[in-house]
């Protein structure tokens, strides 16, 4: 009937059965992709089925396979078949989820994956929520709440007056994510106004510390944002004893739990999130570790009418829901499509022990990962996995300086990427060049895993200067919490 799904539908499943015997990137330069890409625009058109076949044999090369098992780098998640389908159903279906009356059928969607996600992931079953594109928008969502709330408590009405002339608000903050910066930036609050609160060696939020600088904040309307799993070794702050302290002075938690918060999905995990529930706004990512496709993105916030009266928007047209949920009350965005659709379809399928393990395999293929690297010389682990996150770097054989050590260990990972047999990413950590690995796809097994490390010590055995004696094997430094 529509040749052009079908055509789509079977390029994708080529794609996605080919998937363990394609390497994970391929050599391509941004002039050859260019090249490739950049087809004549005609005047009248291409047949719609030629140039999907044509797309998809010109960007080849230049498709990094994060959807498959041997990819790594950052922390990028992958697609759960059915979440797939539901997102093509979602374009298909082409709604426009901005309110209740522009779809009904999208905002009650919407309403109960909400209610599933808070239920799984241990938040107030009170708590108000807004699918954004990433958990950079939902960190802007919640700290406009947040915003909002200590504002007020200040005398100030920010939606109306704006921040000139308003209250300086302060951010504490530990280990964090760039994306908080910017949405700062966003807010208009700034950058400056982010204080660094001193963080124990294990990278999380020192109690006493956070404490000392709440009492030389005290008067000022604060913001504390805390880290469930940092980027680079998952690790968690004190989510009970951080509440209570910013509670008793007035403040408001956000969390940044964009891969983090879904441990909270795991019997065997969940204690990694004790307290957490007691936080004011959290913020995180379907599209990482629940594997539905981009761009989706939560944030969740437990003082409803702090966050609606910061989103909220009223237009003469807009059409009464009668008790529906209209989106565009909670969300920063008019018009959307309804991306709660392939959130609810992966919840459905993969059901709350679907996810709990989802969550746990990643974290045992990640400690046996770790495990397989640390028994090849010229590997030094530097961060146990908490989670499913680790470092590890590649000192130079007779190097002597921390200079020959970084250069080595960036050789060791661009190599693994040429190699294409598996792909990680490097990373700067406490002023070393380190390789951050990330397992957060359904689809990797413990087959790949040893594809992966096989894959590094080849690299380490190509790089050894000819005649050098192998590195030494390095004591393995170990993060306790
Ligand atoms: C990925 C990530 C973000 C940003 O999420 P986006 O979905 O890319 O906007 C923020 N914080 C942490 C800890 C992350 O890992």
């Amino acid at each position: 009937m529509y040749p052009e799904l079908e055509k789509a539908a079977s390029l994708a499943s080529a794609y996605l059965d080919d998937l363990d015997y394609h390497p994970v990137s391929q050599p391509s330069t941004v002039d050859e992709l260019r090249v490739r890409l950049d087809h004549a625009l005609t005047d009248d058109g291409v047949p719609g089925v030629q140039v999907l076949e044509e797309l998809a044999r010109d960007i080849d090369t230049g498709l990094l396979r994060t959807s498959g098992g041997r990819f790594f780098g950052w922390v990028i998640g992958g697609g759960v078949p059915a979440a797939i389908g539901a997102d093509w159903l979602c374009s298909t279906w082409d709604q426009n989820a901005a309110a209740y009356a522009c779809s009904p059928g999208a905002a009650v969607v919407e309403e109960i994956a909400g209610r599933w996600l808070k239920e799984m992931l241990g938040l107030p079953a009170t708590a108000s929520f807004s699918f954004v594109t990433g958990c950079q928008m939902a960190h802007v969502v919640c700290l406009a709440a947040a915003r909002h709330h200590v504002l007020s408590e200040a005398g100030w009405n920010v939606e109306e007056d704006g921040l000139f002339g308003a209250p300086p608000i302060r951010v504490l903050v530990g280990e964090h994510h760039e994306t908080l910066v910017r949405a700062l930036r966003y807010l208009g609050i700034g950058s400056n106004a982010m204080v660094r609160v001193g963080c124990h060696s294990d990278g999380t939020i020192d109690i006493n510390a956070l404490a000392t600088e709440l009492d030389a904040a005290s008067g000022h309307p604060t913001i504390v944002s805390l880290a469930a799993g940092d980027l680079n070794r998952g690790a968690f702050d004190d989510f009970e004893h951080a509440c209570e302290a910013v509670h008793a002075h007035g403040g408001w938690v956000h969390v940044d739990g964009a891969f983090g918060l879904w441990v909270g999905a795991s019997p065997t995990h969940r204690h990694l999130v004790k307290g957490i529930g007691n936080a004011d706004s959290w913020a995180t990512d379907a599209h990482k570790w629940l594997n539905v496709p981009y761009e989706n993105g939560i944030g969740f916030v437990a003082r409803w009418e702090a966050h609606r009266a910061a989103m909220r928007l009223h237009a003469d047209y807009v059409i009464d829901a009668g008790g529906g949920r209209d989106q565009l009350d909670w969300n920063p965005e008019w018009s959307r499509r309804a991306r709660a659709v392939p959130i609810y379809v992966a919840l459905r399928t993969l059901g709350r022990h679907g996810v709990a393990h989802l969550v746990e395999r990643c974290c045992r293929l990640t400690a046996q990962m770790v495990r397989q690297l640390a028994t090849i010389p010229g590997v030094e682990v530097l961060t146990e996995p908490i989670i499913n996150q680790a470092l590890v770097r590649f000192p130079a054989p007779g190097g002597a300086s921390s200079v020959d050590h970084d250069r080595h260990t960036e050789s060791v990972v661009e190599y693994v990427q040429h190699d294409g047999e598996a792909w990680f990413g490097p990373t700067t950590w406490q002023g070393m060049r380190v390789m951050r690995i990330s397992v957060s796809n359904w689809r990797t097994s413990g087959a790949d895993v040893t594809r992966a490390v096989d894959a590094v010590a080849r690299a380490v055995a190509a790089l050894r200067p000819r005649g050098a004696p192998p590195a030494p094997t390095v004591e393995t430094r170990s993060s306790s919490r």
